[in-house]
């Protein structure tokens, strides 16, 4: 399995430190509101690439954070006037129901930053004995110069990059002995979460957090970390500098990122205001249609989000939906497999060897999509109700197998989408205004039959998805 290694910007034949196992930390979402679609991005691509790992035999130990402390989570708590941890926890219930309507699978661990800061504290400490970083007036810095290969994954020189610094003077950096040098720690501001620490009451640097999950939950050394190719500098450029000092291993064996989310070949992003929010998406569309239109594309390459594009993702999708469902409608012979049908699943199996081969190559998932469709056109072409048995099961089998891989369900899912269910519900309320009784428990049972449940409250009716 080859896949593209950012730090030595080369495919490279994937060796994991433990046979069989793959140790994998994919910095997530900062959770100030609901995710965008440029952040479900790395979500898709990252759990496709596990599921790979995973098809292959590799258990993977898969580890994807929460950053719930944070200057725009401060901000927005302040806004509305009310507590950092009240903003996190909500958001990150509300990326959990999109995570899980992506088909994104739950991660091992989904550590949270402000569950972790004692061992950040830990690290931070080592840090300063070992003379990578220092503390002045509550802050503390980790000391970029005491690390020499700083600038590896980034392919920065850090001549330039403090040429680049020396203009700018940030107020309150004044104990800062060297402009490159980055924040571990920062003291408490008035009216901030904040925890006690030898450097006084303070919150830790975004950086340090990931160096710090990483190591508690999948070690020192680990095989892969990704992200999106923003963060290549500095935050994962920062994480080597703190992991490696700290730990004197190398941190990371491969570095994967993927490309932008774009929109008009603009940078989808949230301070750009140029964004969806997945959950604006699934009232538009199945959350099955996002996913696959995000694997359509090679996870390196730009992708640029049109309703066009999305709207070819749905029919590419229920073409391939429209032949499961046709093969697991065939009963078939009990025959034994005839030469003919012989050579048709020999043309099936060379499919999904082109199907796999597209996906060791870099999780080539454009490539091994196509192979899905020419999987199907044989299926349209070579199987039919006089067909064995056998033959059937092999595609269907074969079919839900390599789209279970792409996180892709085969099964017509009579989706509801939340406009649908909100105009059942307004007619429900119609029907129980007009005493109507039967006619609003009618509406509630075809609601739970499709696994939505409703739950009357003060505030009015509220639904879920079972
Ligand atoms: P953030 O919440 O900004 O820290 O982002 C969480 C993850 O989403 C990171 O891996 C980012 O690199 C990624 N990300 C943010 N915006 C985009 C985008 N437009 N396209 C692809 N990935 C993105
Ligand atoms: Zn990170």
């Amino acid at each position: 399995m080859k896949l593209y290694n950012t730090l030595t910007r080369k495919k490279e034949t994937f060796k994991p430190i433990e046979e069989g196992k793959v140790r994998m930390y994919v910095c997530g979402p900062t959770v100030y509101n609901l995710i965008h679609i440029g952040n479900a991005r790395p979500m898709i691509v990252f759990d496709t690439v596990r599921r790979y790992f995973e098809y292959k035999g590799y258990e993977v130990n898969y580890v994807s954070n929460f950053t719930d402390v944070d200057d725009k989570i401060i901000k927005k708590a302040m806004e509305e006037g009310v507590d950092a941890k009240v903003i996190s926890e909500r958001y990150i219930k509300e990326a959990q129901k999109d995570m899980a309507a992506m088909n994104v699978k739950e991660a091992t661990h989904h550590p949270k930053a402000t569950e972790e800061i004692d061992g950040m504290i830990d690290m931070i400490q080592t840090l300063i004995e070992k003379g990578h970083a220092y503390a002045s007036e509550g802050t503390v810095y980790f000391r970029t110069r005491s690390f020499p290969e700083y600038g590896k994954l980034s392919k920065k020189n850090i001549d330039d990059l403090e040429a680049g610094h020396r203009e700018i003077k940030v107020t309150g950096e004044e104990g800062k002995e060297d402009p490159l040098d980055f924040v571990l720690w920062k003291p408490k501001k008035e009216g901030e979460p904040s925890w006690p620490s030898p450097w006084g009451e303070g919150r830790p640097g975004w950086h340090i957090e990931c160096s710090v999950m990483s190591k508690k939950y999948l070690g020192e050394e680990i095989d892969i970390h990704a992200g999106g190719e923003d963060l290549i500098f500095p935050h994962h450029e920062n994480e080597i500098a703190q992991s490696e000092a700290c730990n004197g291993k190398m941190f990371a064996h491969y570095w994967m990122h993927n490309g932008f989310l774009n929109i008009n070949n603009v940078k989808m992003s949230k301070s750009l205001g140029n964004f969806f929010t997945v959950r604006e998406i699934s009232e538009k569309y199945d959350l099955q249609v996002l996913r696959f239109f995000m694997l359509s594309a090679h996870y390196r390459s730009p992708l640029n989000f049109s309703a066009d594009l999305m709207e070819a993702s749905k029919n590419g999708l229920d073409r391939i939906v429209t032949a499961a469902e046709r093969l697991r409608s065939l009963t078939g012979t009990q025959a034994a497999m005839s030469d003919d049908e012989k050579a048709v699943l020999a043309q099936l199996e060379a499919l999904v060897g082109k199907y796999e081969q597209a996906m060791e190559d870099d999780f080539n998932t454009a490539d091994a999509i196509s192979a899905i469709f020419e999987i199907v056109k044989l299926s349209n072409v070579s199987v039919s109700e006089n067909s064995s048995k056998a033959l059937i099961s092999k595609f269907v089998e074969r079919i839900e197998t390599l789209c279970g891989v792409l996180g892709i369900e085969t099964k017509r899912q009579e989706m509801l989408l939340d406009a649908d269910i909100e105009a059942l519900i307004g007619q429900r309320q119609e029907a129980r205004k007009a005493r109507d009784f039967a006619r609003a428990d009618a509406i509630r049972d075809e609601l739970a039959q499709k696994g939505i449940i409703l739950e009357d409250t003060r505030e009015g009716v509220k639904w879920k998805r079972a």
